[in-house]
């Protein structure tokens, strides 16, 4: 007997590099890598989710995610990877302001292609470099400085109708809640029946 509600396909995109796989790594399987074999991206992982809804009460979530694993320097990623894809994560990495940048072309690519029901949360990833900032706002000892403030990253979120999370695949902080945040979106607009 299956031990699921629902089964969401989600999909992750954004540069290369901003921790896509690593995001994709700590959900299924609660590791970090260092240096990943970026020949060998993860290109799928699945996980069972409680993700609670109105009323107190949770359902059971089967989701199925895809990683564009390297096929974002091409930019020519096949419909059939947005076929079906109920929520989407949209990856941006906070010491690198390009890939912020570059998430508007990724959002239009999504909006595209996707179900423009699609639930789409704004991954705000690698905040483990930037947590060791002196109070003065200078560098982190990781030496990697900030480039994108949470308040712009979550302004322009709001402009898109996106949700936003900031979020470490490192120390895997926020990560399943990104994943829970977009399925409950998801949820919502089923019992609604969108
Ligand atoms: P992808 O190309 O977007 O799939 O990115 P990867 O998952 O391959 O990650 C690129 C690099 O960033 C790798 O060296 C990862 O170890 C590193 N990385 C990914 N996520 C994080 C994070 O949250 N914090 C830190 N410090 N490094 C990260």
């Amino acid at each position: 007997m299956q031990n699921w509600d629902y089964v969401l396909k989600f999909i992750i995109c954004g540069d290369a590099a901003v921790g896509k796989s690593s995001l994709l790594i700590r959900l299924t399987d609660q590791r970090f890598l260092a240096s990943p074999d970026p020949t060998l991206g993860v290109e799928f992982g699945s996980k069972l989710l409680d993700v609670p809804i109105d009323g107190g009460k949770e359902k059971k979530v089967k989701l199925q995610c895809w990683d564009t694993a390297g096929t974002e320097s091409f930019r020519s990623i096949t419909r059939s990877y947005y076929r079906g894809a109920a929520g989407c994560l949209l990856v941006y990495d906070v010491t690198s302001r390009a890939s912020f940048m570059n998430a508007r072309t990724w959002l239009s690519d999504v909006r595209e292609h996707a179900d423009p029901h699609l639930s789409c949360i704004l991954v705000a990833n690698k905040i483990d470099l930037c947590e060791s900032a002196d109070s003065s706002g200078g560098p982190a000892r990781s030496g990697k400085a900030r480039e994108v403030t949470a308040e712009e990253g979550e302004q322009w979120a709001k402009e898109e109708g996106l949700l936003f999370v900031e979020a470490s695949a490192k120390s895997g902080q926020n990560v399943e809640l990104a994943f829970v945040t977009a399925s409950r979106d998801i949820l919502d607009k089923v019992e609604r029946g969108l």
